[in-house]
C-alpha cells in the first residue's frame, strides 16, 4: 500500500532540525519578554469574514490564498493567514483595547495556499508583535528596536537590511492612487497580467510586482512620498530621525508596500540578500485605522510579523548549529539492575532538572550500549550491572577521556558528583558554528 504523505507545502520538523527551531523560539521568547511584551494566543480557525473584511478583499491573501471551508454547521471558517486581525478581535472581544496601551506577541502556524518553494510554504510559522495605543513615532522605533534585538540575540552573522517607507494617511493615499493609476494606465499593455488586473483592484500593490518589465515602468511612477500631508511627513521624519539617533542603518524604499490593506504611515521590512527571491524575513508597520474599522474606538497601532522558516534557513546558511547532547548515559543489564538504573536516573533528573539523562532500555550488550552512549554525546556513563545492583553501587565512566579509569562508587558519592557536574552554557545547549 502506498504511504500517505504530508500535504504539499506543509513541513514536518525532524529531530535533526528541532533543536534549531527551539533555539530560535527560546531566543524570541526571551527577547519579547525583555521588552515587556505579553503573550496572547488565538485560535487557528476564525470566521472567514474576520479576514475578508479586515485584510482587504483585493489582497492576494483574501483573493487566492485563504484556506476556507464550511464546517458541519455550514459556517464559513478560515485557517488564519496572519495574526493581526485575530489580535484586534481578541482585544475588542475582551475589552482590553479600552484599557490603554497594550503590547502583545504571539507565535504559531499561519496558512496560505501559495505556490510552495524555498522560503514559501502553505503552513508557516510567524512571530507576531503588536502594540496598541501609542500615536508617536517612538513606538515605531520600539518595534524596529525589538526586531533588531532579535537579530542580535540570535547571533546572525550577516546583518539584515532595514527598508522603510511611509504609506501616509487614507487621504494622501487616495490622491497618490489617482496619479498612479493615470500613469500606469499609459503603460497598460506592457504591464504583467497580474498588475493589469490590480490596476483596477489594488494599484498600490503593483509597486510590489516582481515582473522585470513592470518594475522598470514603476521606477518613474508617481511616488506616494511626494503626496504626503504635513502630519504624515512629520511622522515619517520622526521615524527617520529616531533611527539616525539610535544608529540603526536603513534605506528608504519608496516602492515598499505591504500586501495587506490595513497599513498606514510607517511600513518596514528586514531583508536578507542570502535567501534569494524570498528575502524578506520580517515585515510590519502601522495600522492606525484597523481598530476603528473593526468596531472599536479609534486607536493607533503598529506591529510586525516574522517568518520563522526564513530565519531558520538563514541560520542554516550561516552554519549555525545547535547541539543538544545527552549529559549522562545510563548503561545497564536488563532485569533487576535495569530497574535500579531507571530509579537512579529518576533521582538524578529530580535533582538536576536541566540535565539530559538517557537510560538504555535495550537488551544490547554493554559494548553496544557504550556505542550508543558515545553517539548520544554524553560525557559520563553510569553503569549498573549485576554486581553494582547487589552492592547498591554505580560504576562511573568518563566518556570523553578513555585514559581515566572507571570507578565503582557507592550511590551517594555518585549522586554528589552529579550534583556538581556542569559543562555549559545556554539552557544546557551548546551553540556552535562549524
Ligand atoms: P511576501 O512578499 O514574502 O509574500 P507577505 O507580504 O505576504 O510576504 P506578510 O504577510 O507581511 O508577508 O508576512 C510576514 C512574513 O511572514 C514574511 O516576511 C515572511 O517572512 C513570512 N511569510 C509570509 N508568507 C509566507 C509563506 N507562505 N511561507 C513562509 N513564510 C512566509
Ligand atoms: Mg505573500
Amino acid at each position: 500500500m502506498e504511504h500517505i504523505q504530508a500535504i504539499r507545502g506543509m513541513n514536518d520538523v525532524l529531530p535533526s532540525d528541532s533543536a534549531l527551531w527551539r533555539y530560535i523560539e527560546n531566543i524570541i521568547r526571551q527577547t519579547v519578554y525583555s521588552f515587556g511584551y505579553d503573550e496572547i494566543r488565538t485560535p487557528i480557525l476564525e470566521k472567514t469574514e474576520l479576514f475578508k473584511r479586515n485584510i482587504g478583499a483585493a489582497t492576494d491573501i483574501v483573493e487566492k490564498e485563504m484556506y476556507e471551508f464550511n464546517d458541519r454547521n455550514g459556517d464559513s471558517l478560515a485557517l488564519r493567514p496572519e495574526g493581526t486581525a485575530s489580535a484586534v478581535r481578541l482585544g475588542l472581544e475582551h475589552g482590553l483595547l479600552a484599557q490603554g496601551i497594550q503590547r502583545w506577541w504571539y507565535m504559531g502556524p499561519m496558512y496560505r495556499h501559495e505556490r510552495p518553494q524555498k522560503g514559501r510554504y502553505r503552513q508557516f510559522y510567524q512571530l507576531g508583535v503588536e502594540a496598541f495605543g501609542v500615536m508617536s513615532a517612538d513606538i515605531d522605533l520600539e518595534m524596529i528596536l525589538l526586531s533588531e534585538a532579535l537579530w542580535h540575540n540570535l547571533s546572525l552573522r550577516a546583518p539584515l537590511l532595514l527598508q522603510i517607507n511611509t504609506l501616509g494617511t487614507a487621504t494622501s493615499r487616495k490622491t497618490h492612487k489617482e496619479k498612479l493609476v493615470d500613469y500606469l494606465s499609459g503603460y497598460h499593455d506592457e504591464l504583467d497580467v497580474d498588475s493589469q488586473r490590480r490596476l483596477h483592484t489594488n494599484p498600490l500593490r503593483i509597486l510590489d510586482s516582481k515582473d522585470e518589465k513592470t518594475q522598470k515602468i514603476i521606477r518613474d511612477a508617481p511616488k506616494l512620498i511626494d503626496y504626503l500631508d504635513e502630519a504624515a511627513k512629520a511622522h515619517f521624519d520622526a521615524v527617520c530621525a529616531g533611527l539616525d539617533a539610535l544608529g540603526i542603518a536603513y534605506q528608504i524604499n519608496p516602492a515598499l508596500v505591504r500586501g495587506l490593506d490595513y497599513y498606514t504611515h510607517t511600513v518596514f521590512e528586514w531583508v536578507s540578500n542570502e535567501l534569494g527571491a524570498q528575502g524578506t524575513v520580517c515585515a510590519g508597520g502601522r495600522y492606525d485605522s484597523l481598530v476603528e474599522q473593526m468596531g472599536g474606538k479609534p486607536m493607533p497601532a503598529v506591529g510586525f510579523a516574522l517568518g520563522l522558516e526564513r530565519l531558520l534557513l538563514l541560520l542554516q546558511l550561516q552554519q549555525v548549529e545547535v547541539q543538544e547532547p545527552a549529559d549522562i548515559y545510563v548503561v545497564s543489564t536488563p532485569g533487576a539492575p535495569r530497574l535500579y538504573a531507571l530509579k537512579l536516573a529518576r533521582v538524578i533528573r529530580n535533582r538536576r532538572k536541566n540535565l539530559r539523562v538517557v537510560t538504555d532500555c535495550s537488551d544490547a550488550s554493554f559494548k553496544n550500549q557504550f556505542k550508543k552512549a558515545d553517539k548520544s554525546g554524553a560525557n559520563i556513563a553510569l553503569i549498573v550491572g549485576e554486581d553494582e545492583y547487589t552492592e547498591k553501587s554505580v560504576t562511573i565512566k568518563n566518556l570523553c577521556n578513555p585514559e581515566v579509569a572507571q570507578k565503582r562508587l557507592d550511590e551517594e558519592t555518585v549522586l554528589n558528583f552529579v550534583d556538581e557536574y556542569n559543562r555549559r552554557d545556554y539552557n544546557g545547549r551548546i551553540l556552535q558554528r562549524r
